[in-house]
């Protein structure tokens, strides 16, 4: 039952972060973030290289040349001579775009701000009733309220030409509201503005939804448009025109757009996608540039709302997972190239095929989902290693215990082993009284007492070392006397066996080490070469100085250590699988202490060995301590 909850339990836990990813997504999907959007919009605008132009447009502009010849503003007079310059070749179009003013609203007539007397202004109206299709843009910086477009009318002597509005539409308050020229406007309520009915001389439209990217808005009905850099259309001087004749060649079958560039009025320039400066675009080139969306119909077009969620749910997933499933460095280098894909592809589908797919959402998500999550996983992360801890504890806890047990039960079963040993002695010492299977038996009693006191004493050492007891009792001695000492000890054992030990002992510096200590390491080795090898068998006991260390080698032809253990003999415990059935009797102990003591000294202990070849242990020590 316990299990069932607690699986269920986890089940909630891991999915619980997908949850809240999925919401917030979903969530977050539903306001615009119009602000980041757009600065993504721009930034892939800018970066992508600039569309190519339909080559139909050719503007001129009264630039800073022209107003230095003409010694100011261009008058009445000017406009009728470079309108007759103009005319000198046909062309297909004239679009004239007077000066702007952001102070005149609605009605401005944009001829009010040029100056001339009544007479030459009948003069320019005579002119320009002369140019085929021509289209005077009415305030450029206004949207035209619904319905008014058609009734815009210029005051006499210009009341009989064609006057429509050819607005620039900036995001004032809609949209990304910083001011900037994105959209165009292909019709009002019910009319086509200028551009799209100048651009319908060269590529006619039937219905005007059919453009590429148009979409309703506010009974309007709009395109984005994919503004070039400055200077993207051939540009001629108004007084480059003036001067001479001959320059008109290049208008010829031309939509001719004519403005100023003087940068004297802010209110002539707009700003564009690729620029924030105040004079970032005159708006001549906007006009350029929105008739030629028109003329070549490449609007950017939106991806679906659908695709966008998609896009925005996925990625807040992928977060939540990687999050959640991955380690942490894993993690962020994987994030970090999904949403440098996802830009990439978001870039690649708006340089070729003019695609906007929305990237605030998605990488909002991405990150609102990253920020929420960690803490999350950090809390998660805790909690379990705080589990850790607990069980870490209770495991020291039942080590040191055992550790204890054994200790103290080691220590009260020495003197009632030695009083078994002591009688057994004593029994022993009139074995004319005892049969010989007596003699036998005590002998047998005397030696187990003995086996059983060196495994308590070795459980004993255990307890200390574990209990970082063991200080160095430091003391001067040549290695190769206590290695005779000790031979001296297990000569018996070894001649039971019939097992000779032959020693090459170099003669060597003696060093500082705790003789108890090192002792009991030679013992080990040696004991455990006769212990393991078989009868009539050779054992090799050498020492030699090497690289400023003592080398004491115990080399044997026993029954060696199967390569997969010997990483393992070193450990506490430890007994071969080979041993462990056999009558060879020992605890696991020995080389465990041996290490230890070999390490306690600054030195190192080894082990080479050939399965039933024989094995050679190693003693490295240093030469000071
Ligand atoms: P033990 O009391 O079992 O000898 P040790 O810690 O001294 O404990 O040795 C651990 C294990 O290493 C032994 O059980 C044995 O399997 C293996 N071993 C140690 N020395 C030798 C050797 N000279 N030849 C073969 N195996 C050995």
């Amino acid at each position: 039952m316990g299990q069932i909850t607690q699986r269920k339990r986890d089940y909630v836990y891991r999915a619980l972060p997908y949850s809240i990813a999925a919401l917030l997504a979903v969530g977050l999907s539903r306001f615009p973030f119009h602000a980041i959007e757009y600065f993504t919009y721009d930034a892939r605008m800018s970066l992508a290289p600039d569309p190519s132009t339909s080559g139909h447009i050719q503007l001129v502009t009264w630039d800073r040349e022209s107003l230095t010849s003409l010694k100011g503003k261009p008058r009445v007079t000017d406009y009728t001579h470079l309108i007759q310059q103009i005319l000198k070749v046909p062309i297909r179009a004239l679009v004239l775009a007077l000066p702007a003013s952001e102070d005149v609203k609605g009605s401005a007539n944009p001829f009010d701000r040029l100056e001339g007397t009544w007479q030459e202004r009948v003069t320019l109206a005579d002119t320009l009733r002369l140019v085929p299709n021509l289209f005077i843009v009415f305030d450029p910086l206004n949207v035209p309220l619904p319905g008014e477009s058609a009734k815009l009318r210029l005051p006499a002597p210009f009341d009989d030409l064609r006057v429509m509005s050819g607005p620039i539409s900036r995001d004032l308050k809609n949209f990304a509201g910083d001011n900037v020229a994105r959209r165009a406007l292909i019709r009002d309520e019910y009319h086509l503005v200028l551009q799209p009915t100048v651009a319908q001389l060269i590529n006619p439209v039937s219905d005007p939804k059919d453009y590429r990217g148009a979409f309703e808005f506010r009974g309007s009905l709009q395109v984005f448009v994919p503004y070039r850099s400055r200077g993207a259309y051939p540009k001629l001087s108004a007084a480059t025109l003036l001067s001479s004749s001959d320059q008109a060649e290049s208008l010829k079958d031309k939509i001719v757009v004519v403005g100023d560039d003087s940068q004297t009025d802010t209110a002539d320039y707009i700003k564009t996608p690729h620029s924030r400066d105040i004079l970032a675009l005159p708006l001549v080139e906007a006009h350029a540039n929105i008739i030629d969306t028109f003329i070549l119909n490449n609007g950017i077009r939106k991806l679906p709302y659908g695709i966008d969620v998609a896009a925005t749910l996925l990625l807040s997933l992928l977060v939540a997972h990687v999050v959640f499933a991955l380690r942490p460095l894993q993690g962020v280098i994987i994030l970090a190239a999904t949403v440098l894909s996802f830009s990439l592809l978001a870039y690649a589908l708006f340089v070729l095929f003019g695609l906007w797919m929305n990237m605030a959402h998605p990488l909002l998500a991405a990150f609102a989902c990253y920020y929420l999550f960690i803490p999350y996983r950090l809390i998660l992360e805790y909690r379990k290693r705080w589990e850790y801890q607990q069980k870490n504890k209770l495991l020291t806890q039942v080590e040191e215990l055992k550790t204890n047990f054994l200790g103290m039960m080691s220590h009260d079963l020495k003197t009632p082993l030695a009083r078994i040993k002591g009688m057994a002695e004593v029994v022993l010492r009139n074995r004319e009284t005892l049969s010989s299977e007596q003699t036998e038996a005590l002998s047998q009693i005397e030696r187990s007492t003995d086996e059983l006191n060196e495994f308590i004493s070795s459980v004993l050492c255990l307890g200390r070392v574990e209990s970082k007891e063991i200080k160095l009792q430091l003391q001067t001695r040549d290695v190769n006397s206590l290695l005779d000492e000790v031979l001296r000890k297990y000569k018996y054992l070894a001649l039971e066996k019939n097992i000779e030990i032959r020693t090459e002992l170099e003669p060597l510096f003696s060093i500082r080490m705790d003789i108890d200590l090192m002792r009991q390491v030679f013992a080990n080795l040696i004991e455990n070469a006769i212990k393991y090898s078989p009868e009539g068998s050779s054992i090799l006991v050498s020492t030699e100085e090497v690289d400023g260390r003592i080398l004491v080698q115990v080399a044997d032809q026993g029954i060696g250590i199967p390569r997969d253990e010997i990483e393992h003999i070193f450990m506490k415990f430890y007994r071969s699988r080979q041993t462990k059935n056999s009558s060879i009797k020992g605890s696991g102990l020995g080389l465990y202490l041996a290490k230890y003591f070999v390490e306690l000294h600054q030195g190192r202990i080894m082990v080479e060995s050939v399965h039933q070849q024989g094995s050679t242990f190693s003693v490295q020590l240093p030469l000071d301590v």
